[in-house]
């Protein structure tokens, strides 16, 4: 017997390729000599690897990074091994067994991570250096030690903490960055992020390494008016119904309608990336109009006020706002949480 046909889900999110590949070209343009690379761990952000990567590859991309090994096989699908970074380094022996055994390059953290990556048969690998974000990476003090002089450094890392602020750690990051650039000998050196684009040619080194404005982010006002939008959720209607006065809506009642009504209930919920926050704030919109959400946002649903569209049907789809900058400003999530935390239930296109 065929397995049947899987009807098409109740959520799309269409990812303007277009807008992204785009934000790249600016993206690399802005990096002056540099080149610009792509974060595309945690699933190219949310969108989808095996939609985003190709892109970015067609546009000219050509040095990738994730930050788990889970990530690697995925991109590896899109793009050869020696183009991938992996930003979490090797932990236990397997990955580093990993990495040699794809061709893909480890970003080395630790002298712990150095020292697994060499007694595993090293090989080329990047190295991530500590400049005061205190995180992940080699801390200043370790720079003397002479296992560092085994390695094959392709790229010198070092990852800005502040910089969609205008603060003078910018600056100190900066000044330590090169005075490590002058110890240790690589092939390339990159330190800017995002954000870290944004803050001028001093920072961009030879590579650049933009996640978040690719996908549609604005981490600093630089980048307004140059960054375009990417994704575009929407969810369909699952129900229309009338509401008389004195009716409540959703989970624990906290909107009560004062006249008769019409809503709907959208497939869309919290298991879709739309958390609670958006309760009582946001708006979905039709041909138009503006659907104001009404009481709780649930696990995979939620309901709108409909009388601005009172001929809306079962089927119709609606629009998610979901400028980045704006729907953060709406939330207090951040335009990263807005974009990872999206789920698995979308159709991606
Ligand atoms: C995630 C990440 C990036 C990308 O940062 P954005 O702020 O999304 O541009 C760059 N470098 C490292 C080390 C990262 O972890």
């Amino acid at each position: 017997m065929n397995s049947p046909d899987l009807p098409p889900p109740t959520l799309r999110l269409q990812l303007d390729s277009d807008a992204l590949a785009t934000n790249w070209r600016a993206l690399d343009k802005l990096s002056h000599s540099a080149r610009a690379g792509a974060a595309v761990k945690a699933n190219a952000y949310g969108l989808g690897v095996d939609k985003v990567v190709p892109i970015l590859r067609e546009a000219g991309a050509a040095d990738f990074f994730v930050a788990h090994w889970s990530e690697v096989p995925e991109v590896l699908r899109h793009v050869a091994p020696g183009s991938v970074a992996v930003l979490h380094g090797p932990i236990r022996s397997e990955d580093a067994q990993f990495a040699r055994a794809t061709g893909v390059r480890p970003v080395i953290n630790s002298l712990h991570q150095a020292r697994l990556w060499l007694d595993n048969g090293g090989g080329p690998c990047d190295l991530m250096v500590d400049t005061g974000i205190n995180r992940l990476g080699l801390p200043l003090e370790a720079l003397a030690d002479p296992l560092l002089a085994q390695l094959e450094i392709n790229a010198l890392l070092s990852h800005l903490a502040s910089a969609d602020e205008d603060v003078a750690q910018n600056a100190r990051q900066l000044a330590a960055f090169e005075d490590v650039s002058r110890q240790i000998p690589a092939k390339s050196r990159s330190l800017a992020n995002s954000a870290g684009i944004a803050l001028g040619s001093d920072y961009a080194f030879d590579l650049t390494r933009p996640g978040i404005a690719l996908y549609g982010g604005v981490p600093r006002p630089e980048l307004d008016g140059v960054i375009r939008q990417v994704v575009r959720p929407q969810a369909a209607v699952l129900q229309v119904r009338d509401l008389a006065a004195g009716d409540s809506v959703g989970y624990n009642a906290t909107f009560t309608a004062g006249e008769p009504m019409r809503v709907a209930t959208v497939s869309l919920g919290y298991a879709d990336g739309f958390l609670r926050c958006w309760s009582g704030r946001g708006r979905l919109r039709f041909q138009g109009s503006d659907l104001p959400l009404l009481g709780r946002v649930s696990m995979d649903m939620v309901v709108v006020d409909c009388r601005s569209a009172p001929n809306i049907c079962e089927g119709d789809w609606l629009d998610v706002p979901y400028s980045l900058p704006e729907a953060s400003a709406i939330t207090g999530l951040s335009q990263y949480e807005l974009l990872t935390t999206l789920g698995r239930r979308y159709l991606r296109e």
